[in-house]
């Protein structure tokens, strides 16, 4: 893969500037700007690129590297007269397609560094500690300059790999019950946005004058783009790169502190019983509660209760790895294989070895520990079934090894950044592999923590995992080789943040990948929150799993008309269409919504066949929707099974003829689902006639 340099380019083309680039091309969108190359920008083409859990990938046009504020404008002023989209990437730790664009990706790996220039603007309405910071730095590096100046991040997610970009622009939290997660702690925001316009955003109640901000921290921002105003701060905060790069924030951040985190071993039923208190207990700061899903014969599910407060860690024991205790219940785990059926658990253990010699994993065994459980949880599955059982009574063991019951006390950013300083295998307190080795698949959705529904009245969240362990549970063709992990948190203020009520709890599900079936049961889980009334929709975390069948759309969100008024603003119009990609599309963030009408009728039977036909016609004008794809499936099949298919033509109409839906148990006719697609419309479910 060569490097190039626009200057290079230029050079080819025998111009001088980007926008002559467009011109030698015959392209005027949008109208060429002239600027300056900088050769100290370099981007790779056709670059391919992986996110970190493996679960996208994709060939960009352009990957670029700015290093400066300068080299973003030009880097976007010259993907705009290429007629090319622009997306940021922080450390591809997302799950989602959110910082994919097929077109000109931007590595923000190099704005790492401490600005602090903003003090030199302040009102005097700005609290004792604040962080002036470029937004590529990653969460580890801005903790530890931080730890360096005897301050500390108020809160943060339970990992440190992130990029304070990345996590700010998915709404990435912890479990801190009371406080509102970390995007809630940026004070100001340093854009840039479409035609490389710089912006200073910050809310109503500012903390820096104007005059001095253009003064003396950034000149080169028009004063008419230093906007304080909480709907403008309230859209750009959390947008998944939609609404520009977002070059340096300001943080709110606080003086060090120590955590004591205290893990006791009980029931996701006996949970239940006091969790109103336990959500209302400002004795802590941070609550977590890890089920285990599958169902003891009790018919209780083993859950390890963590809460966190600030106070004097003396004589306590500090953050540890669990690798020991990890190698202990692995170790219990082929006993009690052994125990239950010798000859079987020899031979899954000897495919699995085999397996593992074959694909060459065997020399790095730690990197691959991931991958060993996976093979012999599919040889399980696949040659020795009655041994699933067993995997499943040791699940707590496992549990409970990860994170293990008792008391710990330190310093506030290793007991919260979990996965670097509590590692099952590998040295503590190390920067993680640009790739994940292993992969991952997680999803998480966010309910309001105190909102009940149902007869009689529960909280949804309770609801949503009791719901999750009935699935997992009867998935027993598959494995979930992970964790369910639910932690609270307080109110975000950005309009797209997960965050929206006054408490969100969100459900976490993680897993390791290429366990045979468990795509589909984690598919089957997140599904559920597209049905849920509309009152109440759950909203699933941008940086994981979105949609992996079913899909929601931005107007989930109670904001989401004032996100897309700011959008509109930065877009003209929707006009400007740099910082749209796949995801923002399918979600209907970057354009206005569109809606369609389904009208079906049944045209006529023939035996058990059906012949229906559907009009489909566009909400607001009328006019037939031509090329919506028509699906009709049943779905009393996991996955559910397709019976026919068809595309509507330029008058919205198209014509079906499929064999009718049985209910499995009493073979009489039900009605089968139906679902039509077209790009930017929303989707719309419908069912046949009987
Ligand atoms: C091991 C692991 C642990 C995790 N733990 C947690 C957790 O505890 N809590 C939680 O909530 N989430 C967690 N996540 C999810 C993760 O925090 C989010 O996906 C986060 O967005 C990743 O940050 P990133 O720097 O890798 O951003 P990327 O994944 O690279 O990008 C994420 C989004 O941010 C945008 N973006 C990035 N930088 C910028 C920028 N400078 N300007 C504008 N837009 C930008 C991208 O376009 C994209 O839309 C975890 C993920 C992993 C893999």
């Amino acid at each position: 893969m060569a490097d190039i340099d626009l200057l290079q380019i230029a050079k080819s083309l025998q111009v001088k500037t980007i926008g002559g680039i467009a011109q030698e091309k015959g392209q005027h969108w949008p109208p060429p700007p002239t600027i300056s190359l900088r050769s100290s920008l370099v981007c790779q083409q056709n670059a391919p690129w992986i996110n970190y859990e493996q679960t996208h990938s994709i060939v960009a046009s352009s990957i670029c590297t700015p290093a400066s504020v300068a080299d973003l404008v030009a880097v976007i002023r010259w993907a705009e007269v290429n007629q090319k989209r622009v997306h940021a990437f922080g450390s591809k730790w997302s799950f989602s397609d959110c910082a994919m664009t097929p077109d000109v990706m931007l590595d923000t790996g190099q704005l790492n560094n401490e600005l602090n220039t903003v003090q030199s603007a302040f009102n005097g309405s700005q609290p004792s500690h604040v962080y002036h910071v470029q937004a590529g730095i990653s969460i580890h590096q801005l903790y530890k300059n931080l730890d360096g100046l005897g301050l500390a991040l108020e809160t943060m997610g339970g990992a440190s790999g992130q990029t304070l970009g990345g996590a700010i622009s998915t709404g990435t939290h912890g479990g801190d019950l009371f406080t509102a997660p970390l995007a809630d702690s940026v004070l100001a925001i340093h854009l840039v946005g479409a035609g490389g316009s710089q912006y200073w955003i910050e809310p109503t109640a500012a903390i820096t004058d104007k005059s001095l901000l253009h003064q003396n921290v950034v000149p080169d921002i028009a004063l008419e783009n230093i906007i304080y105003d909480d709907d403008w701060f309230n859209a750009v905060l959390v947008s998944v790169g939609c609404m520009g790069i977002i070059y340096a924030v300001v943080l709110r951040v606080r003086s060090q502190y120590t955590l004591i985190e205290t893990t006791s071993a009980t029931t996701w039923q006996d949970f239940k019983q006091t969790e109103a208190q336990q959500l209302n207990d400002r004795t802590f700061r941070f609550l977590q509660v890890v089920v285990n899903p599958y169902t003891a014969n009790t018919g209780t599910n083993f859950a390890l209760v963590t809460t966190r407060r600030e106070g004097d860690i003396a004589g306590l024991p500090n953050v540890t790895s669990p690798s020991d205790r990890v190698i202990h219940a692995l170790l219990q785990l082929a006993g009690d294989l052994l125990t239950a059926n010798p000859i079987d658990a020899v031979k899954v253990a000897a495919e699995t070895f085999e397996q593992l010699l074959q694909s060459g994993n065997i020399n790095d065994i730690f990197n691959s520990a991931g991958k060993v459980l996976v093979q012999l949880i599919n040889n399980i599955l696949s040659d020795a079934p009655e041994l699933r059982a067993v995997v499943e009574n040791d699940y707590s063991n496992f549990m409970a090894a990860l994170w293990a019951p008792g008391t710990i006390g330190d310093v506030s950013y290793k007991v919260m950044d979990a996965t670097r300083y509590r590692p099952a295998f590998g040295p503590i307190d190390v920067d993680s592999p640009n790739i994940d080795p292993t992969g991952g698949y997680s999803f998480e959705v966010s309910l309001p923590a105190q909102l009940t529904g149902g007869t009689p009245p529960i909280p949804y969240y309770v609801g949503f995992v009791d719901d999750l362990i009935k699935m997992v549970n009867n998935a027993t063709g598959t494995f979930l080789l992970g964790y369910v992990a639910i932690r609270f948190m307080g109110q975000s203020r950005a309009f797209l943040g997960m965050q929206q009520w006054a408490q969100t709890c969100s459900v976490e599900v993680s897993a390791l990948p290429g366990v045979n079936a468990e795509l589909e049961l984690l598919t089957n889980i997140l599904d559920q929150i597209y049905y849920y009334p509309i009152d109440m929709l759950p909203l699933p975390h941008w940086g994981q799993f979105l949609d992996l069948n079913r899909q929601g759309y931005g107007n989930r969100y109670p904001y989401y008309n004032k996100w897309q008024q700011i959008y509109a603003n930065l877009s003209n119009n929707f006009t400007v269409r740099t910082f749209e990609n796949d995801l923002s599309n399918r979600w209907q963030l970057t354009f206005p919504p569109l809606f369609m009408n389904v009208d079906v009728q049944l045209l006529g039977r023939s035996g058990h066949q059906l012949t229906i036909q559907l009009a489909v016609t566009d909400t607001a004008t009328g006019n037939p929707v031509d090329g919506a794809a028509v699906i009709i499936y049943d779905e009393d099949f996991q996955p559910p099974v397709q019976k026919s298919s068809g595309t509507t033509g330029t008058n919205g109409i198209v014509q079906l003829s499929y064999i009718e839906c049985l209910d499995p148990e009493t073979h009489t006719p039900v009605e089968c689902s139906g679902r039509v697609r077209k790009e930017r419309y929303q989707d719309v479910y419908f069912f046949t006639p009987k």
